[in-house]
């Protein structure tokens, strides 16, 4: 018995380098090594008081049975709510569905929408999973490269080049994992005049960094002309709540497709969490204002590593605009050596950081940029300061 039994598909199946490299900085620690680890994207915040009060009192109000495969009511109707509200997108209850985090809404999508022959345009960097969830559906995917000499953002022109008759789905996320650009309204209307004149199109639009947006409110590529009956909006708890462990993720769609999605989940793992679903509700229904001390941080650590890490010779980075990421540019190490070691490529690059600096970061390639690799600052000022430092005196040994 060995792993050649396991399905041909799992065998093709790549494990999630975020978490894998998570792990494995946490198995150093545990070994007595001082690591900093910057590779998993998760905010360091608690989850708020009132969010947590909100679960417990629904655990002692009743809320521990089976819920609705899409979800609570309740919830399910604070989320049309919050849609409106933030968004400016009106959606009836049966249009929603609430899943056990933004990756099963993403899954749910693909599973109930891919055909062998489909095609999947997925804007690159992306974050790690689109890919090999898109395999795992049985559809094709097909990277849609832009680099960061154009901020990382897929113009018209290269969309449009790119779609053919068995393009079926493009995924993306605004603010983006792993680049932590964010597409304009503007951006987003010229990309939507080229999807909307395709039939059969859709687009799975992930917004689970809404809230993490330092230019302004993240605009809704649903919102904008032609595309309400073509996209697919994932959205979650995971990041603007600080709700990471509580699994609780929801996407809004043309009630077929929610429809389907629902059909997935009831034989795959049913509602999500009942008292989880209960504080979600409470929590979506609160203005997004007062969470804002979450953004606030976030951006003083992006400029906090922004002047650090922009300072470094051969690193280069963009200026992100949402999420806790920055996707450097780090090609100019390839070929260099500290005199006993040399860096090939960003996958070496991440292994001289973790075993030289102790700092754990993610390799571009999981991301589909194999120039680049990603560190999150969802951490404290102080430990952003260790990390640069380090990080800066080790790549300093490599000419
Ligand atoms: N989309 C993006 C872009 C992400 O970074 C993540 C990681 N949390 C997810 C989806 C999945 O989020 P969740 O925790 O809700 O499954
Ligand atoms: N989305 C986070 C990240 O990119 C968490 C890890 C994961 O869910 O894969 O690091």
């Amino acid at each position: 018995m060995s792993s050649h039994l396991l399905s041909t598909k799992l065998q093709s199946m790549s494990q999630s380098a975020t978490i894998a490299m998570a792990q494995k900085a946490r198995e150093l620690k545990s070994q007595g090594i001082d690591i900093i680890s910057l590779s998993l994207g998760e905010p360091d915040f608690d989850t708020p008081d009132f969010i947590k009060d909100a679960a417990r009192d629904a655990v002692y109000a009743g809320y521990t049975k089976y819920t609705p495969v899409p979800g609570l009511v309740e919830l399910r109707e604070a989320i049309c709510t919050k849609l409106k509200r933030d968004n400016h997108l009106d959606y009836a209850i049966d249009q929603i569905v609430v899943s056990n985090g933004a990756k099963q809404c993403i899954a749910n999508v693909c599973l109930a929408l891919l055909n062998p022959t489909d095609e999947v345009i997925i804007f690159t960097p992306y974050w790690v999973s689109y890919f090999e969830i898109v395999k795992f559906s049985g559809g094709q995917p097909k990277p849609l490269f832009a680099g960061i000499d154009q901020n990382f953002k897929v113009t018209p022109e290269q969309l449009e080049a790119a779609i053919n008759d068995k393009t079926k789905l493009i995924i993306f996320s605004s603010p983006s994992n792993p680049t932590g650009s964010v597409y304009t309204e503007e951006e987003l209307k010229a990309l939507s005049a080229v999807i909307s004149k395709h039939n059969d199109l859709f687009v799975l639009s992930d917004e689970i960094y809404e809230y993490i947006c330092f230019q302004g409110k993240n605009p809704s590529i649903a919102a904008q002309p032609g595309m309400y009956d073509r996209t697919i909006t994932v959205n979650g708890m995971s990041k603007g709540f600080a709700m990471t462990g509580w699994r609780l993720g929801y996407m809004a769609a043309p009630k077929w497709i929610a429809s389907a999605c629902a059909k997935v989940q009831g034989q795959f793992t049913s509602g999500a969490t009942s008292f989880g679903q209960k504080a979600a509700s409470i929590a979506l229904l609160r203005q997004p204002a007062d969470l804002d001390y979450m953004k606030t941080k976030f951006l003083e650590r992006k400029e906090l590593v922004k002047s650090k890490l922009g300072a470094i010779p051969g690193v280069k980075i963009n200026d992100p605009q949402g999420a806790f990421y920055f996707f450097p540019d780090i090609s100019e190490f390839f070929g260099k050596s500290n005199g006993t070691r040399r860096i090939n490529d960003a996958d070496e690059f991440v292994d001289v950081l973790l075993d030289e600096a102790h700092v754990a970061a993610v390799t571009g390639r999981a991301f589909g940029d194999p120039n680049s690799f990603r560190i999150s600052y969802a951490t404290s000022n102080d430990i952003l300061e260790e990390a640069m430092y380090r990080i800066a005196k080790v790549l300093a040994t490599y000419s």
